[in-house]
């Protein structure tokens, strides 16, 4: 993610911030600029960004429930932000830790959305033609008899709130040996099967390098999830795949190779805002590259800049006695079908024109 600053005082900046803690001037983030917008109120819901009080806008509706602080136009006709608009049911805002929850589940949800808008990707998760749109519910267990599935099932992705609740996240991940099960894991990985629907179904040339690569998705998709319970995961499965779960199924594999490559352009992206690049190599990385990940071509020179800041990353975490941020050796295999989730990636940008926005602010 980018680096934010206040644009009255210059603080660093949180994406998630509503207030700047040095000049309490309200902050929110506006998806059009894609930065944070220094404001000042000017009545009526309304208020003006600082540096050019011509500009106009209002907080998301659910700013009411400290769920978002994303901006719009004044007068847009819209009350909800574009990550907001995607929402299809939230729960029962009656039970506080239900309301908490969902403070977490959003935290996730805007930085993947951040995510999104910065790959060009974002245009697709809007209905096209029989093809659905993306939506989001956020469901608890209680009151129904069934527990509720994390997952996704055309266009619409549920996600279990107790996701929410570290706790319980944290025995489930224990249970089922899943190093990086997180909130935001869980949006990036089950967005993976909505984009293969997009991305990867409809383009014949695209599904057969996907075939290749990850394998033949019709094969029996209950059949090869049982499998993978009842028998666990092949001994080798890192030499292939990027996690466990990913040698269960082709659509899982592309789904948690996907959530990987969001994880790590993201990290990439904030590390550069930073100004962090620890031996990058003896590639040339010009100053764009540097400045910007999404920019690169060949994603083997985001590895060049990803694997020794893991490196150094997990020293640090050593240091402190803390398990490692980044507990994942990526093998060749992977590599490829990283590589090839970026080409796509950027096959869309280039279609849509998406204008880079600069990392640094
Ligand atoms: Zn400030
Ligand atoms: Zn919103
Ligand atoms: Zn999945």
């Amino acid at each position: 993610m980018k680096l934010f600053r206040c644009h009255a005082c210059q603080q660093l900046l949180y994406f998630e911030n509503t207030r700047c803690e040095k000049c309490r001037h309200a902050l929110g983030f506006s998806s059009e600029a894609m930065d944070m917008v220094t404001l000042r109120p000017t009545g009526l819901g309304v208020f003006v960004d600082v540096m050019n009080p011509w500009r106009a806008y209002r907080y998301c509706a659910n700013a009411e429930h400290q769920t978002c602080n994303w901006l719009l136009p004044a007068l847009s006709e819209d009350i909800f932000c574009e990550a907001c608009q995607l929402n299809h049911t939230i729960p029962d805002l009656n039970i506080p830790e239900y309301w908490q929850r969902w403070q977490k589940v959003e935290i996730a949800k805007h930085r993947l959305v951040y995510t999104l808008l910065q790959l060009g990707l974002f245009d697709l998760t809007k209905k096209d033609g029989d093809r659905p749109g993306l939506t989001f519910d956020f469901l608890a267990d209680a009151g129904t008899k069934e527990k509720i599935m994390t997952g996704h099932d055309h266009g619409r992705i549920t996600i279990n709130i107790s996701e929410a609740d570290d706790a319980r996240r944290i025995r489930t991940r224990e249970k089922l040996g899943e190093m990086y099960r997180t909130l935001l894991g869980h949006f990036r990985h089950e967005t993976g099967h909505y984009y293969w629907d997009r991305l990867i179904e409809p383009n014949e040339r695209r599904l057969l390098r996907f075939r290749e690569m990850f394998g033949d998705e019709r094969l029996d998709y209950s059949e090869a999830l049982n499998l993978h319970y009842q028998n666990g995961p092949a001994l080798n499965w890192a030499d292939h795949y990027v996690s466990a779960y990913a040698g269960s199924h082709p659509w899982e594999d592309w789904a948690e190779t996907w959530a990987h490559y969001l994880h790590i352009m993201d990290a990439v992206e904030t590390a550069c805002a930073f100004g962090m690049r620890i031996n990058p190599g003896d590639d040339v990385l010009s100053a764009e590259y540097v400045s910007n990940p999404f920019a690169i071509v060949d994603f083997k020179q985001v590895l060049d800049m990803w694997v020794p800041l893991t490196i150094a990353t997990n020293s640090l975490n050593r240091s402190m006695g803390q398990p490692d941020f980044y507990p994942f050796v990526i093998a060749p295999p992977v590599v490829e079908k990283l590589s090839f989730i970026h080409s796509v990636c950027r096959a869309v940008r280039r279609r849509a024109s998406v204008q880079l926005v600069p990392v640094t602010s």
